[in-house]
């Protein structure tokens, strides 16, 4: 009897061992194919990569920055001020004169000389007062660098002044100026009603890379530059305050 009862223990404790081994196994592969699926998670790992795309709709939003267009649209009216039949405009944003302005400058539309390096440029436009009304003989004073960024200090070479006509119309005839460091391309410019007060600002240029990294640039200032075969043209009013 103890032989039987010895005998069918063990047959039972194997049995279970087995059964233990059997259904351990099981579990075992499964935790392995849920490590495999884990694999998925893996898949997670290329969620990111989804969410890239996600980064996508970020070049997206950067290409919204034509919304910059619109933006550039609207510095547009600056340069424009008082057209379309507006009745009043805030006065030419002033910026610094820098470190090259020699007063004195002979009256003269034409900057340009011959034989001048650089693209001839010639802008156009009225001088206003804040009521949009039309500011006949208005001083315009404009000096700038010449196509390789150097200024003339100790000539007039790219200065100059002239005066509005009667309808407060003025043209300068001049080069696209080069850049030297630390600045984009730009024109320096004084603007007065007679009696006035003046104003001293600086015009830009579209395009320029230079304009972001320039800490003076201001796109209400950007010319609306037009090319046409012989040279490039741009209209830019400019609205003084009267005395
Ligand atoms: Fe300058």
């Amino acid at each position: 009897m103890n032989r039987k009862t010895i005998f069918s223990t063990v047959i039972a404790t194997s049995i279970i061992a087995l059964t233990a081994c059997a259904s351990a196994t099981p579990i075992a592969t499964t935790s392995n194919n849920t490590d495999n699926t884990t694999s998925p998670t893996s898949v997670s790992n290329t969620s990111p990569e989804v969410i890239a795309p996600t980064e996508t709709s970020n070049p997206v939003s950067n290409e919204t920055a034509p919304t910059a267009t619109s933006n550039s649209t609207a510095s547009m009216d600056p340069s424009l001020a008082c057209s379309g039949g507006k009745t009043t405009a805030s006065t030419t944003m002033e910026l610094t004169e820098g470190p090259y302005y020699t007063p004195g400058s002979p009256e003269r539309a034409t900057l340009y000389e011959e034989g001048m390096a650089g693209i001839k440029l010639v802008i156009t436009g009225y001088v206003f007062d804040t009521n949009c009304q039309p500011v006949a003989n208005a001083w315009l004073d404009f000096w700038q660098a010449n196509a390789n960024g150097e200024y003339d200090n100790s000539g007039y070479t790219l200065r100059g002044h002239q005066f509005t006509d009667a309808n407060g119309f003025y043209t300068l005839t001049t080069v696209v100026p080069g850049i030297y460091p630390g600045r984009t391309e730009h024109i320096h410019l004084k603007v007065q009603a007679p009696n006035g007060q003046i104003i001293t600002s600086q015009l830009f240029f579209p395009g320029v890379a230079q304009n972001d990294s320039d800490g003076i640039f201001d796109e209400s200032l950007l010319l609306p530059i037009q090319e046409t075969s012989a040279e490039l043209q741009a209209q830019f009013n400019f609205v003084v305050a009267t005395p």
